[in-house]
């Protein structure tokens, strides 16, 4: 019998938008769900550019979460598209994922996220997060300072840390309830509707936000110009292809292409060598990874450029 066949009569499938301020914990909730890593994460905010979807399948639901970029106020038009982006998907999904950092205490930011979807009357539920950085003495007070902030809406509130993993398991099951009725909308092994080198490409510039912090981050794309499948030598029946990658990293300026490549060539390596494992892990199998760095002089306010690695305007 195929999985289809198997799929019972009140089988539910939707939309779930994740929306929070910038570092709150987004992608790093999203790989949680998921079971692997298929959003990029750092403590560099506003690191997620493309607009991810993962999917999570479970036997009683699929759901589709849409990772956006955070909403704040733009800066230069790569911001001003990724607002839009963040925006225009509210008013697509089933139902909304608030995540709010529950470390910190409520702020403006917050407010201004929690009246854009009070506009939009879609049912939200409320998740207070990095709640492993609370203090157990903290915690009975902080949750009710939050239900205070939240208390015009009735929106149901829960703890987690997308970190470690505690409360984040019955979440599927809370956002199931809110969608409709319906078939998988993408075979159940999938986890992510990102084409493959988009994947590979915000892998590599992860590593770059890791190991540059303040000096580079805004202003680095990455583009994987060939993935090439090489055929296994060892005679082994299951000894895997080695798949060779070379990538280029753009930047803005010239001194952030030195700080990239480092003394002899240290920067990049380490950069080339970490991306490289991570890779590996998510195509299970070994990796040749070959990266140059590139100067492209504010490639950030050109709109071709932009299309080109991927930011489309939507
Ligand atoms: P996004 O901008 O909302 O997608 O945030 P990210 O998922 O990229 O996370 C931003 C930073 O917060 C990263 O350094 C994460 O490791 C960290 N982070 C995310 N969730 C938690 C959590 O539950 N606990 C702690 N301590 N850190 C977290
Ligand atoms: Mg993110």
């Amino acid at each position: 019998m195929s999985l289809k066949e198997q799929i019972p009569k009140d089988y539910r499938s939707g939309f779930v938008a994740l929306i929070g301020r910038p570092n709150v914990g987004k992608s790093t909730l999203v790989n949680q769900l998921v079971g692997e890593k298929v959003a990029i994460t750092s403590p560099v905010a506003q690191t997620t550019r493309i607009r991810l979807r993962a999917i999570v399948t479970t036997s009683k639901a699929q759901l589709i979460m849409v990772d956006t970029p955070g909403i704040h106020k733009p800066h230069h038009l790569l911001g001003e598209r990724l607002v839009k982006s963040a925006r225009s998907t509210i008013g697509e999904v089933d139902v909304v994922l608030l995540l709010l950092d529950g470390s910190q205490l409520p702020g403006k930011g917050d407010n201004y996220i929690i009246n854009l979807l009070k506009q939009q009357k879609l049912p939200v539920v409320v998740v207070l997060n990095k709640w492993d950085l609370v203090g157990n003495e903290q915690s009975q007070k902080r949750e009710k300072l939050y239900r205070d902030f939240l208390r015009q809406s009735s929106w149901p509130v829960f703890r987690c840390s997308a970190l470690k993993g505690d409360g984040c398991l019955d979440l599927p099951k809370v956002l199931t309830e809110y969608l409709p009725l319906g078939p998988q909308l993408y075979p159940p092994e999938l986890r992510s509707d990102q084409p493959e080198k988009i994947l590979l490409a915000e892998l590599i510039r992860e590593q770059v936000l890791l190991h540059t912090r303040e000096e580079v981050p805004h202003s680095v794309a990455v583009s994987i110009d060939r993935v090439e499948e090489i055929p296994s030598k060892k005679k082994k029946p299951n000894s895997k292809n080695h798949t060779a990658l070379l990538a280029t990293i753009l930047v803005e300026r010239k001194s952030q292409k030195g700080i990239l490549i480092g003394k002899a060539g240290s920067m990049l390596k380490t950069i080339g060598k970490e991306a490289r494992f991570q890779i590996q892990a998510l195509i299970d199998g070994p990796v040749y990874l070959e990266l140059f760095v590139k100067v492209v002089p504010d490639w950030r306010s050109k709109p071709a450029r932009l299309a080109e690695l991927g930011y489309e305007e939507n």
